[in-house]
């Protein structure tokens, strides 16, 4: 089970506003969202991929001669994972930590949002973020998607 609290959003282009959750208690739990409105789900911790990307990482980054930031290498894998993970069913692709789109217009631009007092909070079984498509890589595509996703990352950095 998932414990999940209601935040209010406002969209920018419109300001409508709308409801969406986040993960209350996260034990090292990351929310996914697509593009589609109301496409959450849950990457437990405790799933294997986690542990794989997090040493494919260590091993690009020491190779590499890195030096990141604990704060940059949450995003890294953030980012990574959110490559790695299956598109949504509508085929728009899995993102960690996305904020949601407006369920009125489908905007991705959110402008506002704050949590609502007192607290909306909730247990819900979330379904699961699948990778389906990673599992079945071989390990050299694996590597090459890591080394694509760093590409990007450092590059964005430099600017
Ligand atoms: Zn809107």
């Amino acid at each position: 089970m998932t414990t999940l609290r209601l935040f209010e959003y406002r969209c920018s282009p419109h300001g409508h506003r709308f409801e969406a959750p986040v993960l209350a208690r996260t034990y090292g739990d990351l929310l996914v969202r697509s593009a589609r409105p109301k496409s959450e789900r849950v990457f437990r911790m405790d799933d294997p991929l986690g542990d794989e990307l997090a040493s494919m990482l260590a091993e690009v980054i020491q190779s590499e001669g890195l030096r990141l930031s604990e704060r940059e290498q949450g995003q890294l894998f953030r980012v990574t994972l959110s490559v790695a993970l299956d598109p949504d069913s509508d085929g728009s692709s899995s993102q960690v930590g996305k904020p949601p789109s407006c369920p009125i217009c489908g905007s991705l631009d959110i402008e506002d949002w704050a949590s609502i007092e007192p607290p909306i909070v909730s247990e819900t079984e979330l379904p699961l973020a699948s990778h389906r498509d990673w599992d079945e890589l071989e390990a050299r595509s694996k590597w090459g998607r890591i080394r694509g996703v760093l590409a990007h990352v450092t590059g964005d950095g430099e600017k």
